[in-house]
């Protein structure tokens, strides 16, 4: 794949393809900034190799066509700013040209209020691709989508690259995906139920042993308890009864942390998984489970892990996460972790240091995990150095 450090930038206009995609509060707080903070080293490279930066990103998914300050870049270029040390302008107009002034980077407004983002407009992609000389795709997490910023662009831009985040994720999800230490130990849980399927049959094959948790754990044990009101997918309960029957490495929670309503203040009883109650909800997986897994986890020489195992943001049911944690951080293993939410965990519990590779991707991760071919990443892998001077 061309990458950044293959072309000369001094007095080039970038345009990078950033993934700014972060939580924000009401506030206009930033929630976790690691994946910004992941963004640094290519716009930093750039910035010292003399060229001109214009960054661009999507934020949540507002309707196209609409502006929606709650979807505004405009904290992100205040935060960029800071940390960057560097004047960053948010320009709200910017499809039919800039206007550089020096010494400053060019954040565009978020790509999602433009029309024909998500369908890869041709008119758009060009839009987009006139801005620049080179197109730099940093967007990991967006990689498994066709838009008209991610994707569309390439087909335009005079020159286009991969920049270092990116390359970064690729070589450390090939080592897990190549060359991993045996014992192989994934863990995979969350709320985004139906999606995590098929990666759990392929983690299946490839692990030793998959932890199963949160909202995929809940579907699996339907098959065999009442598990009231626990969050679960009734679509995905059959291919869950197939799996577990044709793979015996998957541990499914033996019991669990239940409440009565979703909240922090719900009293919490453990419970076998055989005892819920039909008013009650699995919020997080029960001591014994906890103990289990800790056993397991340390045997392993890889983890792979995407999704809490509980509703960690409630610190009563936060244990099993928590846990999890302490036991991958303190033992001498190759962690990767990815997903939104599991990055937020990692934050929350202050381990970011400890955790050998941390994904930027949450669906992009997963679906390149699955082996599946990622539409930017394959397109990235045709392009060559052109002389376009
Ligand atoms: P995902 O984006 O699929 O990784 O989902 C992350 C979210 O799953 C977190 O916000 C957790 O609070 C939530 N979660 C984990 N376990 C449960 C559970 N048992 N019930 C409801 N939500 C859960």
């Amino acid at each position: 794949m061309l990458n950044i450090s293959d072309i000369n930038l001094k007095n080039k206009t970038l345009l990078i393809r950033s993934d700014f995609n972060v939580p924000i509060d009401l506030k206009g707080n930033i929630i976790s900034n690691i994946r910004i903070k992941l963004s640094l080293p290519t716009i930093q490279y750039a910035l010292k190799k003399g060229a001109k930066i214009i960054l661009a990103s999507h934020l949540g998914r507002p309707i196209e066509g609409q502006y929606n300050p709650l979807y505004s870049l405009k904290n992100i270029a205040i935060y960029l700013e800071k940390i960057l040390h560097y004047k960053v302008i948010l320009e709200k107009n910017y499809l039919n040209g800039i206007n550089f002034k020096k010494n400053t980077i060019i954040l565009l407004e978020n790509v999602r209020f433009n029309i024909g983002e998500k369908n890869n407009n041709q008119e758009l992609s060009q839009k987009y691709a006139s801005l620049c000389d080179i197109f730099v795709m940093d967007a990991f997490a967006t990689s498994h989508r066709m838009h008209s910023s991610t994707y569309g662009i390439m087909n335009f831009a005079k020159q286009s690259c991969a920049g270092m985040l990116l390359i970064n994720e690729i070589k450390n999800l090939k080592k897990f995906l190549k060359n991993p230490k045996k014992p192989i130990i994934s863990i995979i849980g969350g709320s985004k139920i139906s999606t995590k399927f098929n990666i759990l049959k392929k983690l299946a094959k490839l692990s030793n042993k998959v932890i199963v948790g949160g909202g995929i754990a809940n579907t699996i044990l339907s098959l065999n308890n009442d598990i009231g009101n626990s969050l679960y997918e009734p679509n995905s309960v059959l291919l869950a009864q197939k799996i577990i029957k044709k793979y015996k490495n998957i541990i499914i929670p033996v019991d669990c942390r239940v409440g009565t309503s979703f909240s922090n203040n719900t009293s919490v009883k453990i419970k076998k998984i055989n005892k819920i109650l039909r008013n009650e909800q699995i919020l997080d997986i029960g001591d014994k489970t906890i103990n289990i897994i800790k056993h397991e986890l340390k045997k392993a020489k890889t983890v792979l892990w995407n999704g809490p195992v509980g509703v960690f943001e409630f610190q009563n049911f936060s244990k099993g996460t928590e846990e999890i944690i302490n036991a991958i951080t303190n033992n001498n293993i190759f962690s990767i972790v990815g997903g939104g939410d599991t990055i937020s965990a990692i934050e929350l519990f202050n381990v970011f240091n400890k955790i050998s590779y941390i994904s930027t991707g949450g669906g992009a991760f997963l679906k390149y995990i699955e082996g599946n071919k990622l539409p930017v990443i394959s397109k990235l892998k045709n392009i060559l150095l052109k002389n376009y001077n």
